[in-house]
């Protein structure tokens, strides 16, 4: 009976034991995982966890009934060091070594940090339940909110901030939020933050922290300094493949797999935040998104047991899904598929940009994507539509 670990247990993780059980796996099965807390859910941490609606237990992604029909061995608060593909050890945090024949990597991304600024008490990032914790203490408190970075971190603590009555601004070095996320929609959008009384400081980076133990203002490249009592960097996320250094697995930004979701060493594959598949046409993706994580492992641990039994898996489907994002902010509920580039049109197909609506995105006449906001059914039937073109492109 094969033994396979699976690195990561955050939903990639736990998809992925779940997968390989749902698939026949009977041997052993150990999860790592290097946070010491039972596998939970990111989303809320950004909404209802900052707003105080949930707590830990709402979050969970186990529970009693889950994990023992899992029948796994778990090693949480345990961090994988190293790999070793000849002898298919895991070096673990604990100075324990595991053999298994199957590795799966779900190790995620971290929240990137601002490089070169002091390290001041109310500076955050956001990217765990203990994250969300911090923060939610620190927003308990009246002060003004500086968020760094207008992606989907930045939009979404601007969203909860200004619920929680701070005042609150963000700093994005593009022209306007979510501009790379959403492109021409971004101008759009934009509103949303504005009317809810958001400022936007735009077109400038941040170039220090001020403060002594706690911070008190954000230097900006405009020579601005802006006041803040509490500063959450929303600056992207970094894949966690560092402990994957001489393992054989090649990295690029992320773990490379193939469709199938199999690295470059046998008997090890990746899903998640962490994986960078190669998708039809050859295209590279890395997807830091939920559907995508919640998704992969099934294809991940199809194509581990295949090979484990010596059998292709090409002959089984591939992981090639239409891109699919959410967002909540302010009260309304934003929804993405496709992946649009930067300068492809948009073009409204029903409601109005002042308020609900949905919309396509166009190259050369065709749909590259959608958006909707508070429109989930109109949103349904175009997504539909264009995973069928997706599917054959
Ligand atoms: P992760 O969730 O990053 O889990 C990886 C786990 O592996 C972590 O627990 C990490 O500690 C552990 N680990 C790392 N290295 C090691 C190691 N060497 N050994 C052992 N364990 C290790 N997506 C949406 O589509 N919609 C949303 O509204 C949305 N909201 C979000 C809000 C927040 C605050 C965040 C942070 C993300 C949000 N996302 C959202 C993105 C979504 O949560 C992620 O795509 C998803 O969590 C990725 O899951 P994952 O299991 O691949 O990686
Ligand atoms: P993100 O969505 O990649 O956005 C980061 C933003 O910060 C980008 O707009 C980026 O601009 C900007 N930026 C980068 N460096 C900067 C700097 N030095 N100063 C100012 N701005 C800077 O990442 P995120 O918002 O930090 O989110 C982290 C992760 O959580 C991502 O994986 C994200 O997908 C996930 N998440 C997802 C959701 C959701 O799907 N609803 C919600 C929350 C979090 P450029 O584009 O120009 O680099």
């Amino acid at each position: 009976m094969s033994t396979i670990a699976v690195v990561g247990v955050g939903l990639a993780g736990v998809r992925a034991g779940e997968a390989l059980r749902a698939q026949g796996h009977d041997g052993r099965l150990v999860m790592i995982g290097e946070e010491a807390v039972e596998p939970y859910d990111r989303p809320p941490l950004s909404k209802q966890v900052l707003l105080g609606t949930y707590e830990a237990c709402d979050i969970a992604l186990t529970d009693t009934a889950s994990r023992a029909e899992l029948d796994a061995e778990w090693l949480l608060g345990t961090r994988a060091t190293a790999f070793d593909p000849v002898t298919r050890h895991l070096t673990l945090s604990d100075g324990q070594s595991l053999h298994a024949e199957g590795v799966v990597i779900a190790t995620g991304a971290r929240a990137r940090a601002l490089s070169g600024v002091p390290e001041l008490d109310s500076v955050h990032t956001l990217r765990t339940l203990d994250d969300a914790r911090r923060l939610r203490d620190d927003l308990s408190r009246p002060g003004r909110v500086a968020v760094v970075g207008g992606g989907f971190i930045g939009a979404e603590v601007a969203s909860a901030a200004r619920a929680l009555g701070h005042e609150v601004t963000i700093v994005e070095f593009e022209q306007m939020p979510l501009l790379r996320q959403l492109g021409s929609a971004a101008g759009v959008l934009r509103r949303l933050h504005t009317d809810h009384g958001v400022a936007l400081v735009t077109g400038v980076s941040v170039t220090g922290l001020v403060g002594r133990d706690r911070v008190q203002a954000v230097s900006l490249s405009d020579g601005r300094s802006l006041p803040a009592d509490v500063v959450v960097v929303g600056i992207g996320a970094v894949p966690n493949t560092e402990w994957l250094a001489g393992s054989g697995v090649a990295l690029d930004n992320g773990v490379l797999t193939d469709e199938w979701c199999r690295t470059t060493v046998p008997g090890v594959v990746a899903a998640g935040d962490v994986a960078a598949y190669r998708c039809r046409g050859g295209r590279r993706l890395r997807i830091e998104h939920w559907t995508n994580a919640r998704d992969m492992p099934a294809t991940a641990a199809r194509s581990l047991l295949a090979t484990l039994r010596g059998e292709d898996p090409v002959e089984q489907p591939a992981h090639d899904p239409l891109p699919y994002v959410w967002s909540d902010q302010y009260d309304s509920h934003l929804q993405i598929a496709g992946r649009p580039d930067a300068d492809d049109a948009l073009e409204l197909v029903s409601g109005s940009f002042d308020s609900g609506f949905v919309a396509v995105y166009r190259r050369d006449g065709a749909v590259t994507g959608v958006l909707a906001v508070d429109s989930p059914k109109e949103f349904g039937r175009l997504r539909r539509e264009l995973r069928g073109t997706w599917a054959t492109r």
